[in-house]
């Protein structure tokens, strides 16, 4: 079975996330775990957790992945705002906690003039600060379109952030495919050659989710702008064959298209119609 779900509001709760979900043939989600302009966070509400994660059991919702704050800044030029990043960071890997064994994304960073070698440090030593032996919680650097001064614009300067964390096997990444064809990686055309470039570059098992969005811009475009599944420059038969691959198989798949809620049900229903691996899976 595909596992797929789309980005969904969290400002219900799980429970209403998980109905929320179900509701649209998913099968996960992905959520903020605040508002994305990084403000307080609300209190965990242990009612909320226990009727989600029994709801969750029932209905066949495994992994979900929490996304931090896009506009946290891990290799900011200002130490405030890495100060800030950390605590955000920190604290939200101790709410991950009351959903154990899910997954934290976020995004790498903008070196902000400092040159990536110096982002990937600033990025490496906050992780070392955040990530505890004993936590459940996967943390993933996102790929990233290359906008600006953007750091994990190529799989190169990822593997360079993991060599430098300590705690390694907390870590993956998740693969957003509007921004690796906006920053250069033909996913459209040699998609074979892409997943073979990440595996000897960061090792496929690091690999633990899938952002799966079209992209309005061209490839190479370095401008991250996330279009309709069929609508954009990669287009319908890309996402085909990228859910079917054997190298994804298992793989969670999140829609961070521009869309509703029932537009997601709509793409979720299409996705699931184009997956033809139901039979292969126990290979
Ligand atoms: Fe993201
Ligand atoms: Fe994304
Ligand atoms: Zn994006």
């Amino acid at each position: 079975m595909l596992t797929i779900g789309s980005h969904l509001s969290s400002s219900k709760g799980f429970y209403h996330m998980g109905k929320e979900a179900v509701s649209i043939g998913a099968n996960t989600f992905q959520f903020f775990t605040r508002n994305p302009r990084g403000s307080k966070a609300k209190a965990i509400d242990g009612d909320d957790v226990r009727r989600y994660l029994s709801f969750a059991e029932e209905n066949g919702i495994s992994v979900i992945l929490a996304h931090a704050p896009y506009t946290l800044n891990a290799c900011s030029k200002d130490p405030h705002v890495r100060e800030f990043a950390l605590m955000t960071m920190a604290d939200d890997l101790k709410r991950m906690e009351y959903i154990p064994g899910n997954m934290y994304n976020f995004h790498p960073g903008s070196h902000v003039g400092q040159g990536a070698d110096e982002g990937i440090r600033q990025i490496a030593e906050l992780l070392n600060e955040i990530l505890k032996p004993d936590q459940s919680t996967t943390v993933l650097l996102e790929t990233m379109a290359g906008k600006g001064t953007e750091v994990g614009r190529s799989f190169e300067e990822l593997r360079a952030i993991l060599d430098l964390v300590e705690l390694d096997s907390h870590m993956g990444v998740c693969l957003d495919t509007c921004h690796v064809y906006d920053a250069g990686y033909d996913i459209v055309n040699d998609l074979d050659g892409v997943l073979n470039e990440f595996d000897r570059v960061i090792g496929l098992e690091r690999l633990k989710a899938i952002h799966i969005n079209d992209s309005k811009n061209p490839f190479e475009s370095h401008k991250d702008r996330h279009e309709k599944i069929g609508k954009g420059s990669l287009g319908l038969d890309a996402f085909v064959r990228i859910i079917n691959h054997p190298k994804l198989a298992g793989l969670p798949f999140y829609l961070e298209t521009p869309n509703e809620l029932s537009g997601y049900g709509e793409e979720i229903a299409l996705l699931r119609s184009c997956y033809t691996q139901e039979g292969k899976e126990a290979n």
